[in-house]
């Protein structure tokens, strides 16, 4: 490979193997050993130390995606969100977190930081200032989340991280909806990057797992707690990943162009009220996305007109899957009073937008014909 940084198919496809010295084989072994040498070794290496061979040098791929220096990966994106929480915060400090984050995030901070005795505040936006205004002397981390879930509002990055910055607060970002295919939160100064890499990454509705990148020092940091907490994945799901990883690029810049191509077409159906997509005009941070992101991503977000019931439409799907989780191949939907946001109370679903009528659409790479010819057969037979 010449000196040259190479791009983001030639990362995702070469990055981070584990060269086959024995037999010379095309694609990484699997090192499924438990049990290492402790004698003379530079590494003494054990799973849960995150240091199989297999594991880190997985973690080469995801650091270079992200642009940083160094990741971990975990066995699913709570165990490295949660890692990675508990690895900055302890009994008395604060952390400002996005009033609007994916459900499993927010339930964590709810139900278990007050056994720690840690403090929280959720904004009451996503604009800078309602950051700024939640910062106590005691905050040490804040925690964003764009494109949010489920409907996919874009929070200024930069912005964030110049704020961590100037207030002495590290940041740090979900980034599974946008993947570093479309979105390097890295490069706009946020200290630190996680994934669930349950997600894009896997991309094939198969695989549970998760990530943090970011600098020597704060992976060094977050390894410490890890190595503890004992969330790291098993070797043969991370050779699964590393298989997935390769064709991230491609899945995702095809997903992105037929979420682009769905949204801008569900936006002129009549029995379709409103449609979230930060690729659109329409969208009200738009042009803030276009500025931070190199694609929109293949999430999106729409409502139904009142007379067509949401859950009915979904039944209609032949080739839709209704299924929980988002991000692989196929195309699905779900709602999200139903399923990610199901333990908000209703008022507090009316607080964040979160209407019963909402559909949670997470685009594939199927041809967009087929996926238009499902939604208006679906919707005719409830018509
Ligand atoms: C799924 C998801 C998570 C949690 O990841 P798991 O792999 O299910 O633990 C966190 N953040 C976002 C945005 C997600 O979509």
């Amino acid at each position: 490979m010449s000196k040259k940084k190479p791009g983001l198919n030639t990362i995702c496809t070469h990055i981070g193997e584990v060269k086959d010295e024995q037999f010379k084989g095309a694609v990484s072994p699997m090192y499924l050993s438990s049990s290492y040498e402790f004698l003379d070794v530079d590494v003494k290496r054990y799973p849960r130390y995150f240091n199989t061979p297999n594991q880190e040098y997985l973690a080469k791929k995801i650091a270079a995606l992200e642009h940083t220096e160094a990741a971990l990966i975990f066995g699913s994106g709570m165990a490295a969100i949660s890692t990675m929480f508990l690895a900055f915060l302890k009994q008395g400090d604060h952390i400002v977190v996005q009033n609007t984050l994916y459900g499993g995030t927010v339930n964590f901070i709810k139900e278990e930081f007050p056994k720690y005795g840690i403090e929280f505040t959720f904004t009451n936006g996503y604009n800078v200032d309602d950051f700024d205004i939640a910062i106590k002397p005691n905050t040490k981390l804040i925690h964003i989340e764009t494109p949010s879930n489920p409907l996919m509002t874009v929070t200024d990055i930069k912005a964030i991280a110049n704020l961590g910055k100037e207030r002495g607060v590290l940041t740090s970002i979900d980034n599974t909806f946008a993947s570093p295919v479309n979105q390097n939160p890295m490069d706009l100064g946020i200290d630190m990057v996680m994934h669930s890499a349950t997600k894009y990454f896997g991309g094939h509705s198969d695989i549970l797992a998760g990530a943090v990148a970011s600098s020597n020092e704060h992976i060094e940091r977050i390894w410490n707690v890890g190595k503890n907490l004992g969330g790291n994945l098993s070797d043969m799901t991370v050779w699964m990943l590393e298989r997935s990883m390769k064709t991230l690029g491609l899945r995702v810049k095809a997903q992105t162009k037929n979420a682009m191509k769905l949204a801008k077409w569900l936006e002129k159906q009549p029995k379709v009220s409103r449609v979230y997509y930060p690729g659109l005009k329409s969208h009200p941070e738009h042009q803030l996305a276009k500025s931070q992101m190199r694609g929109f991503g293949a999430m999106l977000s729409f409502e139904l007109t009142d007379d067509l019931e949401a859950q009915q439409f979904q039944k209609q799907l032949q080739l839709i899957k209704s299924s929980m989780s988002l991000a692989g191949v196929e195309s699905t939907m779900l709602s999200p009073h139903l399923t990610s946001h199901a333990l908000l109370t209703q008022e507090e679903r009316d607080a964040v937008g979160i209407s019963d009528q909402l559909i949670r659409f997470s685009v594939g790479i199927e041809d967009v014909k087929d996926l238009k010819h499902d939604i208006s057969q679906a919707i005719a037979a409830l018509d």
